[in-house]
């Protein structure tokens, strides 16, 4: 019930503050998707708890073909002056052979300051 009424309180500021409320909906945080010629990035999610922010996405293959889809996705954390932060690699995985698209999930415990861009590449191929 304390719950309920803390939510409504929340809403009643203009700020509906759902437990796991999307940072990129608050303009907080960027987002930029970049794809290459075999897939692209589909929707992305960054919720903020107590560990970190959790990014979670779909990768489609480009033409949307069923099967798996080669590569990784390359996110980089860059600062809101440009700086870059933060780079790792984000495996994906499919669903089953008879998907279109890959799912992934991936945490970043830094601090993201305000005007933070997560820009997330689709890599086509391996590293190095
Ligand atoms: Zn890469």
């Amino acid at each position: 019930m304390k719950r309920a009424v803390l939510g409504a309180l929340m809403c009643s500021l203009g700020a509906c503050a759902a437990p796991g409320i999307t940072l990129l909906s608050q303009n907080r945080i960027g987002l930029e998707r970049i794809g290459s010629s075999t897939a692209r990035i589909g929707y992305v999610f960054a919720t903020e708890n107590n560990t970190g922010i959790r990014l979670r996405g779909s990768v489609r293959r480009s033409p949307p073909l069923r099967g798996p889809i080669p590569g990784h996705i390359d996110l980089n954390v860059i600062s809101p002056d440009g700086a870059p932060v933060e780079q790792k690699v984000v495996d994906y995985r499919i669903r089953n052979l008879h998907s279109r698209e890959a799912h992934f999930s991936t945490v970043i415990t830094t601090y993201l300051p305000p005007g933070t861009i997560l820009r997330l590449r689709h890599h086509a191929g391996p590293h190095g």
